[in-house]
């Protein structure tokens, strides 16, 4: 499908009620890959024996049976200390910075957003910048985190011994409601929507789509989506390339 970029281009620059709807190639080109993407199975090194999907390895249950497997994923295939900002998200701090956008809702953890300035972002999935004592909810920072974690394969709280987790969605979780509340609202009444970086196939968070009441919807994705018929412009690029030549230039 042939998409004229300066069509999008005028449609960024009329509307001062644009909203982003983000997945994981909002991040690639920092080079946080999908972790669905991250090598098929995981065998943890020591104790657990098997191997498991990352899929089953970030749920609830195994988190709370097996947390020493959990962290050894969580921390060599989840955590990317020295990730920076990449076009994508810096063309999204400076459309909100000029008054065009009105919100950043991401399935990421990765907090790049705000480390490249947006300020109203929503983190459907939660971040691994947020982590708590599970026993008496003392806060740790990520560096916080990772330092408990040199010290033990679970992170103990350094005040109670309680186990610490982060503040991330695992399967079999709910998504904070208040998160996505608000998101069904800031996508119900957006003018502009632009999903992007997402293969669309995760619920809840892929059904927010459809609440989206416009006829400007732009969906940019290297593959096709379920969702690709209901958009109104679909461009399949990378997510950087496109939101840099939609804002600068
Ligand atoms: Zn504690």
């Amino acid at each position: 499908m042939g998409v004229d970029v300066q069509a999008l281009k005028r449609l960024v620059e009329e509307s001062g009620n644009i909203v982003f709807f983000g997945g994981a190639g909002t991040s690639t080109e920092s080079g946080i890959p999908d972790f669905r993407s991250a090598g098929g199975l995981f065998s943890p090194e020591n104790g657990a024996g098997g191997s498991y999907a990352p899929e089953e390895i970030l749920s609830h249950d195994f988190f709370m049976s097996r947390p020493k497997e959990f962290y050894q994923f969580y921390f060599s295939k989840m955590i990317y200390r020295d990730a920076r900002p990449g076009a994508a998200h810096l063309a999204l701090a400076e459309l909100e910075r000029r008054g065009k956008l009105k919100a950043v809702i991401t399935q990421n953890i990765d907090g790049l957003h705000q480390m490249a300035g947006s300020k109203e972002v929503l983190e459907l999935h939660g971040s691994v910048h947020r982590n708590y004592c599970m026993h008496c909810g003392r806060f740790y920072d990520l560096d916080g985190m990772l330092e408990l974690a040199r010290r033990n394969p679970v992170p103990r709280c350094e005040s109670c011994g309680g186990i610490v987790r982060p503040d991330v969605v695992l399967y079999q979780e709910n998504l904070n409601s208040e998160v996505l509340w608000k998101s069904q609202a800031l996508i119900a009444g957006a003018d502009v929507l632009i999903v992007a970086g997402t293969s669309l196939r995760v619920y809840p968070a892929a059904g927010l789509v459809e609440f989206y009441r416009g006829d400007k919807m732009i969906l940019i994705n290297t593959a096709p989506t379920p969702y690709d018929s209901r958009a109104d412009y679909v461009i399949p690029d990378s997510v950087g390339k496109v939101m840099h030549s939609l804002v600068f230039s």
